[in-house]
């Protein structure tokens, strides 16, 4: 069986570790493609940095601080705080000593000419995460966000200025916390799948997209040129699991990214914009917290199958259940009720 995941950072790789850990016991042999965001990404001090891809990797590995959720395990940060010390920006991103290692392998790699395909594969190796993780691209395209310029400025017209700052800018030194009047892939026009990544969604037997945040991960990832029709055409079910419980993200701020796109914070409302194939959407399937249960008709009306059923990540093993429940929901629109 080969699986193909569409992941972001925390949310992502949680799950993948409880769908690696279900399958080894139901279907030993079983392949996972992850397709990582990489619109998150960003220079930092000279180095390359991937969070979601790195997120993944420490999960999937072994390596990462289960407290924080991202980052290395018995992290530690002088180099940070002696950066902070001569007054250097960004001030703001924690970057770990440990960390550090992985950015400076990647950023000499890049250096060198190969692609962060590569060097993904390269980094993989040393961590062994048990899935072929692949980049949503090798071009540098990276998340902006609209915002309100915060010195207060107006224009001609009183009104507020607005520009673009780097995701990471807004999501981690404002904490979402200013208004988001929409976000922009910088560079997204022109990226083209990393290779493998169309194949591993053409060639999937399901395919499925686990709590990560659908405006800046999964969103993201589906503006790479050629991703989204491919999901519309491949015959593999594609099965989603909420990130939005009881009307509110599970951790971090998706109800401040959904906000600036007009979508609900509710699981419903994610389903349907993402969409039933019947409506020019790509979505099959999608499983809904037992507190949501209420919202599964309307997203049944709107020609996608839906559950509810326990839907948090709390150990692997509640985790492994979420996968079983996908695989079954997968099995089943497959073959029809
Ligand atoms: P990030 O890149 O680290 O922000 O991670 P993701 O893009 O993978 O998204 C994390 C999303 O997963 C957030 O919107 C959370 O609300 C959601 N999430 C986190 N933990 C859980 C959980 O246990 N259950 C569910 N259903 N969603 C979760
Ligand atoms: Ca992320």
């Amino acid at each position: 069986m080969r699986i193909t995941v569409l992941a972001g950072g925390i949310g992502g790789a949680r799950f993948l570790r409880g769908l690696r850990a279900h399958l080894a016991s139901s279907h030993p042999g079983a392949e996972i493609t992850v397709i990582g965001n990489t619109g998150d990404d960003i220079w930092v001090h000279g180095l390359r940095v991937c969070p979601d891809l790195d997120s993944i990797m420490y999960t999937l590995g072994g390596g990462i601080s289960e407290e924080r959720g991202w980052g290395r395990d018995g992290e530690t940060f002088v180099v940070k705080d002696e950066l902070a010390g001569y007054g250097v920006e960004p001030t703001w991103f924690g970057l770990g000593d440990k960390d550090l290692a992985t950015h400076l392998v990647r950023t000499q790699s890049l250096a060198a000419g190969f692609t962060l395909s590569e060097v993904t594969a390269a980094l993989c190796e040393h961590w062994n995460p048990g899935v072929l993780l692949l980049p949503m691209s090798d071009d540098r395209a990276e998340t902006h966000v609209i915002v309100d310029d915060q010195s207060g400025a107006v224009d001609d017209e009183g009104r507020p200025l607005r520009h673009a700052i780097h995701f990471q800018e807004w999501w981690i030194r404002y904490r979402a916390a200013i208004p988001a009047h929409g976000f922009v892939l910088v560079g997204g026009e022109s990226a083209t799948p990393a290779p493998g990544v169309l194949a591993a969604i053409a060639e999937a037997d399901v395919v499925l997209l686990p709590p990560s945040n659908p405006v800046v991960s999964i969103g993201t990832i589906l503006q790479v040129g050629g991703i989204a029709d491919a999901l519309r055409a491949t015959t593999a079910p594609v099965v989603g699991v909420s990130p939005i419980v009881a009307g509110a993200p599970v951790r971090g701020m998706a109800d401040a990214c959904l906000a600036a796109i007009g979508v609900d914070t509710t699981a419903g409302a994610v389903a349907r914009h993402y969409g039933g194939r019947a409506s020019g959407g790509f979505l099959d399937a999608w499983l809904v917290d037992g507190r949501d249960a209420a919202v599964v008709d309307a997203v049944e009306s709107a020609g996608i199958a839906c559950r509810a059923a326990p839907m948090m990540m709390t150990d692997v093993e509640a985790t492994a259940a979420m996968a079983a429940e996908c695989l079954a929901l997968a099995a089943d629109v497959r073959t029809g009720p």
